[in-house]
């Protein structure tokens, strides 16, 4: 077994010539404003729990009452050994949440996409993503077997071009059904906090036939006014055929979903591989996040949004004022480029000495020399905590080697 270990030990040596290691940092608290990590306190700045739910008391309640009910584990596929209550109960409230006629829950947010693209899109088909999807739609694309086609972050002209040989191709050759274009795109980009072009994207999307997976991961529970995500912001919910979420962000438990008409969610449950063979998640997860689900259509949720767009607000008035640049839309991701992967791993390591957790983001996360510290906020964060995180990142950027890029 030498050589094995010799030979992966070489690789992860590579790695941290490249500054491109990771480890793990264990945590010893629950998510929220502040967590406890090898014996000291920190303000976290980490986490995508944005309506502050992961450690909320009704959805630990929730969680509790489902274990007693149904235990811990599903004991396989939903579609083997019978599909829990629990998880009916959950798409249920998502369907409802979303305004769409069905929901099916994945056991992740990777796994929905996967598992969705995969079912919707083959060899005969094209896949269209943007240049910054996240891994699991490149992942998703690449594994169904599709032509791939990858247009520049947010360029709708190169996604008109590629549209534009996708429908030449169409009409090519004997094809035993019509051949489909899938467009994939994030509607909040997960490590840029930017907003996809959406009007252009639907606009073009139904000018060419084809079809639109959105992909709301950091936009469900927090964009528009019932909080069900950029699409419902831009008023474009209906014209959008494949609508997904996770269940682990704003929705503070674990898992993903897809929401759209029956027979998208029909078609799910018999092609997409990642449900069919995966036990189902645990009903703990599934009640957590149904919990999660009411709480965030609630007025509550309403609330929790408005002290979450007020948190921003504050951290990047805050940081504009401070010289830094910053993405001009409104998000609760705050990027702050550093470039170097070693000056991201500096400005991360001052400010854990200053008491704040919040990661250096690099590659394959981001393009090589594109690492950053990514800030999130949330709802839970008071404003005296964000007055010491800029406080913090003050005393960061006054080393020399550490100045933002400034305007
Ligand atoms: C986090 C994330 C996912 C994956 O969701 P998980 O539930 O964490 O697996 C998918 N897409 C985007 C854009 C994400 O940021």
């Amino acid at each position: 077994m030498k050589s094995f270990d010799d030979e992966l030990r070489g690789e992860l040596e590579s790695l941290r010539a490249q500054r491109l290691e990771r480890f793990l940092r264990p945590i010893d608290s629950p998510q929220g404003p502040r967590i406890r990590s090898c014996g000291r306190a920190f303000l976290n700045f980490s986490s995508n729990d944005y309506l502050g739910l992961a450690n909320d008391e009704r959805l630990k309640e929730a969680a509790l009452r489902a274990i007693q009910e149904y235990g811990a584990g599903s004991g396989a596929s939903r579609l083997i050994s019978g599909s829990l209550r629990s998880h009916h109960d959950l798409e249920e409230a998502l369907a409802a949440f979303k305004g769409t006629e069905a929901a099916l829950s994945f056991s992740s947010g990777y796994a929905t996409a996967v598992g969705a693209i995969g079912a919707l899109a083959q060899k005969e088909d094209v896949v269209v993503i943007d240049k910054l999807a996240h891994a699991c739609v490149v992942d998703g694309a690449r594994l169904c077997g599709a032509r791939l086609r990858v247009f520049p972050h947010n360029d709708v002209d190169q996604l008109e071009a590629v549209l534009k040989w996708a429908d030449t191709r169409r009409g090519q050759a004997a094809a035993t059904r019509r051949r489909r274009t899938l467009i994939v795109t994030e509607s909040v980009f997960s490590m840029d906090g930017d907003l996809a072009a959406l009007r252009e994207i639907v606009e073009l999307k139904e000018r060419f036939g084809a079809w639109l997976m959105l992909d709301e991961a950091h936009a469900t529970g927090i964009f528009g006014p019932n909080r069900r995500g950029l699409a419902e912001a831009f008023d474009l919910t209906d014209r959008v055929e494949i609508q997904m979420g996770t269940l682990g962000k704003a929705l503070g438990a674990a898992g993903g979903f897809i929401a759209g008409s029956r027979a998208l969610v029909d078609l799910l449950i018999n092609r997409a591989r990642s449900f069919i063979f995966s036990t189902a998640p645990s009903p703990v997860m599934a009640a957590a996040a149904k919990a999660a689900v009411e709480l965030v259509a609630s007025e509550e949720g309403a609330e929790r949004q408005m002290e979450l767009w007020a948190r921003v607000d504050q951290l990047k008035n805050g940081l504009v004022n401070a010289g830094w640049r910053l993405p001009v839309v409104r998000a609760p991701i705050v990027p702050l480029m550093a470039g170097s992967e070693e000056t991201a791993l500096t400005w991360a390591d001052q400010l854990r000495a200053a008491g704040v957790f919040a990661p250096a983001i690099r590659y394959p996360a981001v393009g090589r020399g594109q690492a950053r510290i990514r800030l999130t906020v949330t709802a839970a964060h008071r404003a005296d905590q964000i007055a010491s995180l800029l406080q913090a990142l003050g005393l960061c950027a006054r080393q020399p080697e550490a100045l933002p890029d400034r305007a």
